[in-house]
């Protein structure tokens, strides 16, 4: 039986129109500052968007496109202005940096308050013990998919492939915190595919085209698809060979129109949160 394909377009956008919803009838002056250094094509893509939403959620949104041999310094002077300016809730330093960036170094000279994307060690730390004010959005978002399937965490086989700072782990976390039997794989993961067969909620986030096959996927289960791929022919694809595996899955996240949407609508929601903390 076909899978039924998780919304990711028309979640977000619940998502962002609550947002609106909350600043308008709050009357809550939130603004986001994105800094961008460089011109890598990928991330002036992102980096658009997240300024398109924000405008759809009456965010304020600052722009700082710096160019790729601005020096550590300059960024980390930039920053510390920026925690200090009250128009300022949130702060996005889009990533990758160029090469001689020493990137936790810049991570860590955000205020932990202004930290909407929750990379800073302390937002780590809060997640870890389950007392934090931001999640970071990827996994987030992959939460809020999750739930809009109806399917209960507690208590299921979960499987994340990949184990990064910013998808992987805090992904494994948030399933923990929501008690599922969590294992996480990586590359040095033996019996992949035997691992990921046994998952009733798989989470990808491996960064190779079609690498989940459908063997490797239990009937019924939910399958959250985080990858970004650039192909040859310039077309996007995911981590998971979406027409095999949509065969046998019970929810599937298609590539685009998935977690990349909802990446964006937990950014908003988190820059609501931190205004709502600065200014109470
Ligand atoms: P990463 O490169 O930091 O991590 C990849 C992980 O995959 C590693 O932990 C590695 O151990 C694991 N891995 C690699 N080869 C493997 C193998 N053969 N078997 C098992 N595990 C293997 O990448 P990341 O930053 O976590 O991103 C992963 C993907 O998600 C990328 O495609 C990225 O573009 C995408 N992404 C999407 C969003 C979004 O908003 N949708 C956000 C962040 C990242």
């Amino acid at each position: 039986m076909a899978a039924k394909i998780i919304d990711g377009k028309a979640i977000s956008a619940a998502v962002k129109e609550q947002v609106r919803a909350e600043i308008e009838r709050d009357k809550i002056k939130a603004g986001l500052a994105v800094v961008i250094v460089g011109d890598d094509p990928a991330s002036r893509v992102y980096v658009n968007n997240k300024k398109k939403a924000c405008e759809l959620c009456g965010i304020q949104s600052f722009e700082y496109a710096l160019p790729a041999e601005t020096e550590q310094n300059q960024l980390l002077e930039l920053i510390d202005t920026l925690n200090a300016d009250k128009n300022v809730n949130g702060i996005l330093v889009q990533l990758p940096l160029p090469d001689h960036f020493d990137e936790k170094a810049v991570i860590e000279r955000i205020s932990p308050l202004k930290d909407v994307d929750a990379f800073h060690e302390s937002n780590v730390g809060k997640i870890m013990i389950g007392n934090y004010a931001f999640l970071p959005c990827t996994p987030a978002g992959c939460m809020e998919l999750i739930h809009s399937t109806g399917v209960d965490v507690a208590g299921k086989e979960c499987v994340v492939i990949g184990r990064s700072n910013i998808v992987g782990k805090p992904m494994a976390m948030l399933l923990l915190h929501e008690n599922g039997t969590v294992t996480v794989c990586h590359s040095k993961t033996k019996n992949l595919t035997e691992v990921c067969r046994r998952a009733d909620i798989l989470v990808a986030a491996v960064g190779r085209p079609n690498f989940v096959t459908a063997d490797m996927v239990k009937d019924g289960a939910v399958v959250i698809d985080v990858g970004i791929n650039r192909l040859e022919n310039g077309k996007l694809c995911g981590d998971v060979k979406f027409d095999e595996v949509s065969e046998k899955a019970a929810y599937i996240t298609p590539v685009p129109g998935g977690v990349g949407p909802m990446t964006i609508a937990m950014l908003m929601k988190n820059t609501l949160t931190a205004a709502r903390i600065q200014n109470s």
